[in-house]
């Protein structure tokens, strides 16, 4: 697995080849918004590494996941999610084909806002 893929579209965002509206950033994360929105709050959290899905991930990589985790709840409340229990928020991690991923550089969607959402 190399560390970028110069034909991924998500390395190409990290990389700011492709524009995006981003959320957050440091040395092994980047979080941006998702161009087509399912809920009123969708914002994408994607490591830097390019690791195709979560089915790629190895125990080499669990810092890296559980900091991932941790990162979806302060930029959910800070990008507009009310906060738990009345609002929150869903992580979702579509993985392969029958998974529904189109983009394959692992990402959390990250959705929430008042109901109803235009999907999910
Ligand atoms: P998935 O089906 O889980 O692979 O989701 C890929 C997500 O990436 C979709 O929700 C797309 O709307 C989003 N997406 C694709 N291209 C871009 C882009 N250039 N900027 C922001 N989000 C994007
Ligand atoms: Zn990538």
């Amino acid at each position: 697995m190399s560390v970028t893929d110069e034909n991924c579209i998500f390395c190409k965002i990290i990389a700011g080849k492709i524009p995006s509206r981003k959320v957050y950033e440091d040395e092994e994360l980047f979080a941006f918004h998702d161009i087509n929105p399912w809920a009123p709050v969708h914002f994408l959290i994607i490591p830097k590494l390019h690791i195709p899905s979560v089915a790629h991930a190895t125990s080499e990589h669990e810092g890296l996941l559980g900091r991932m985790m941790l990162l979806a709840p302060k930029l959910a409340l800070q990008e507009g999610c009310n906060p738990y229990p009345e609002g929150g928020f869903r992580i979702v991690t579509n993985t392969g084909a029958e998974g529904g991923q189109e983009v394959h550089h692992m990402h959390w969607h990250v959705m929430g806002g008042p109901r109803p959402w235009l999907r999910g």
